[in-house]
């Protein structure tokens, strides 16, 4: 089943709610309402993170990965259908 960006509408080939666009707006807007300040990679302690949360629509404390293991965390979670 295709699924639809629920922001913008277009169709989407992910298991994210969002298109890749809107995602990262979202991702944005997010942050300034939350005033997440940045922390070094929980798994490894790089500082190049990118945020990454479990739950869009009841974001948990965010958890803070590097690119690395935040792609072995989506990963992860694709192969368990956790998503
Ligand atoms: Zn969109
Ligand atoms: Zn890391």
């Amino acid at each position: 089943m295709n699924k639809h960006c629920s922001k913008c509408k277009i169709e989407i080939f992910t298991t994210k709610r969002y298109c890749k666009e809107c995602h990262a707006s979202y991702m944005r807007e997010w942050r300034k309402a939350h005033k997440v300040e940045k922390r070094p990679c929980t798994q490894c302690g790089d500082i190049n993170v990118e945020v990454y949360h479990y739950d869009y629509s009841s974001p948990l404390e965010p958890v803070w990965l590097c690119r690395k293991h935040n792609e072995e965390v989506q990963a992860y979670l694709l192969k368990n259908r956790l998503t």
